[in-house]
């Protein structure tokens, strides 16, 4: 655990890993606090007028009647079991629930359909599922076979259904059992999660990781927040439970400190709606992925309609980028912290207002007790300056212990000492990391290597543009030409004017070479059910259309 200390050098030399032989997240994150004492663990707000408050005791009395449920269903040590449901209370059950048995737990996000559904059932060999009725009704449509899945358990059933696989009512099941469990005692080292990639290069990958992960990921998380826990009294993210940002970079290191969640389904996420919930319960910490922030910056002034308690935001899994960060001083008085990481081994680099000024086009400082360096393709460390490889060295409590039954994949990732994450950056003498563009989205033009990222920033500050992705496309004579790929705001219409000014902005802000040939105006552009633009795809796009 991170403690404050007046440096970003002096934090670092004080950080030590305390990783015990045996660990449990179930129990750190909830039998830890459940003292008789009432402290509260989750709000679940089904919607504004019906919200219903958890405390650490209750959250250990069902996830021990869950863990009987599981068992009873046949469910042992070593066993997948997805869970297919969004942010509430049920889902937090089904996780400490899983830990505690020595399960292996798979979020799968609740809007999946039923191709990719079946993909994570049918490569994870899930024994169980633990859904809703909508899941139920998903689950139904697959044509796949699932021999492995045996039980379903669905929150929204009043009874069980006997039919293959067994459909037990998640509720009235409870209720049959005892309070008590004893956890399984798991090493440190034990899987605990199998948490699917974004798939935004490829089919999404199952990193398996261990129980550790949670501790691997607490420095992260308290850097990202200026020491966190410090002045956090709720936690919310609108990123679901089902990705690696929601589940360890929000509930469970949250729960682990003993500091409340927030838990909501949106229908739909709006800027107004993030702002209204937020003021509501006085959220103090939240992670809002760089999507969410591009919504959220449609609005000014958000303080005169809503009186909000925010002390922290965290942001990372795409290039944050200045607009946002000018957005959030201006209309927060907060500095966004962006933070770096990846579902393999997450939150390695991240700012921290508290230490350091963020430091512009950069991602922030080496995470303390995570040894990051530029290496190539060997694993050999690159001098500061010069561009390379993000690269983790070995072992690493946050580490991922493998893909679910990929070995060669997994071989691929490491290089010598180093965990290859597949990202190019350069790191400065001073020690800021800057995300040059994962190793696909580099692009080669007329001999210079440009990342997308500072270009597309440069865009979303067009006053006319809403988003923006950059790509290099075939060119005959330099490459590959930059191509930008323009949402426009609502109302503008696209002209040969606009392109010219957009592609000026760029030639005047960032740099000649940089500025995009090409300019595209689209409807939308393609993105992850994580909210990542999908660059490969734009590539694809317009070779065929031209
Ligand atoms: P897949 O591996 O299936 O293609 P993915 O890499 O998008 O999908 P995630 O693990 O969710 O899946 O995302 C991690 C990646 O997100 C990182 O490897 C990096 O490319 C990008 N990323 C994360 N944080 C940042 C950041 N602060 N700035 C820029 N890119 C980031
Ligand atoms: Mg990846």
């Amino acid at each position: 655990m991170l403690t404050r200390h007046a440096t970003y050098a002096a934090t670092v030399a004080a950080t030590l890993w305390d990783v015990p032989q045996h660990y449990n997240i179930g129990v750190d994150v909830c039998d830890k606090w459940a003292d008789g004492t009432g402290r509260l663990a989750i709000i679940h707000e089904k919607s504004p007028n019906h919200i219903q408050y958890y405390t650490f005791d209750q959250l250990k009395a069902y996830s021990n009647r869950f863990a009987h449920v599981l068992q009873q269903a046949g469910v042992v040590r070593g066993d997948r079991v997805g869970i297919l449901l969004a942010q509430g209370i049920e889902t937090a059950i089904a996780h400490i629930a899983c830990y505690k048995l020595g399960l292996i737990a798979i979020p799968l996000f609740s809007l999946f359909g039923s191709d990719a559904l079946a993909y994570r059932l049918s490569n994870s060999g899930a024994r169980a599922l633990v859904t809703n009725a909508e899941g139920v009704a998903k689950l139904a449509s697959i044509e796949t076979p699932l021999p492995q899945l045996q039980t379903v358990v669905d929150i929204d059933a009043t009874q069980d259904t006997p039919a293959a696989p067994i459909t037990l009512a998640f509720w009235p099941a409870l209720q049959q059992q005892p309070d008590t469990f004893e956890p399984v005692p798991t090493l440190a080292d034990d899987p605990a999660v199998i948490i699917y990639t974004s798939g935004t290069t490829g089919k999404p990958k199952g990193a398996l990781h261990a129980h550790r992960v949670l501790l691997g990921h607490l420095p992260g998380v308290e850097m990202s927040h200026n020491f966190f826990p410090d002045h956090a009294k709720v936690m919310w993210t609108p990123a679901d439970w089902a990705w690696i940002g929601g589940l360890f970079d929000v509930l469970m290191p949250s729960l682990h400190h003993g500091i409340p969640v927030l838990a909501c389904r949106f229908a739909k996420f709006t800027a107004e709606a993030a702002f209204d919930i937020m003021s509501r319960h006085q959220v103090t910490h939240t992670f809002l992925p760089p999507t969410a922030l591009k919504m959220l910056r449609r609005l000014e002034n958000p303080r005169d309609r809503w009186p909000l308690a925010l002390h922290s935001i965290a942001s990372g899994g795409e290039s944050l980028g200045l607009e946002l960060i000018d957005w959030g001083r201006r209309n927060l008085d907060i500095t966004i912290n962006e933070f770096y990481g990846q579902t393999e081994c997450n939150m390695l680099v991240s700012s921290c207002a508290d230490l350091f000024e963020p430091k512009i086009g950069s991602m922030g400082k080496a995470v303390p007790g995570h040894d990051i360096q530029i290496v190539n393709d060997q694993g050999d460390i690159l001098p500061d300056g010069a561009e390379g490889n993000i690269g983790v060295r070995r072992p690493d409590p946050v580490m991922f212990l493998s893909y679910w039954n990929n070995p060669e994949a997994t071989q691929e990732k490491f290089a010598g000492d180093f965990l290859v994450t597949g990202d190019v950056g350069v790191r400065d003498e001073e020690g800021f990391f800057r995300f040059v563009g994962r190793n696909d989205d580099v692009i080669t033009s007329a001999g210079y290597r440009i990342g997308p990222g500072p270009i597309e920033d440069c865009i979303l500050g067009h006053p006319q543009v809403s988003m923006v992705a950059v790509v290099g496309l075939p060119d005959d004579e330099r490459t590959e030409a930059v191509t930008a790929f323009v949402v426009l705001n609502e109302g503008v219409e696209p002209s040969d004017a606009l392109k010219k000014d957009i592609q000026e902005h760029v030639k005047t802000r960032v740099a000649a070479h940089e500025y995009p040939r090409r300019v595209y105006f689209v409807d939308a552009l393609p993105m992850t059910t994580t909210g990542k633009i999908i660059r490969k795809e734009l590539r694809n796009y317009t070779e065929t259309a031209g």
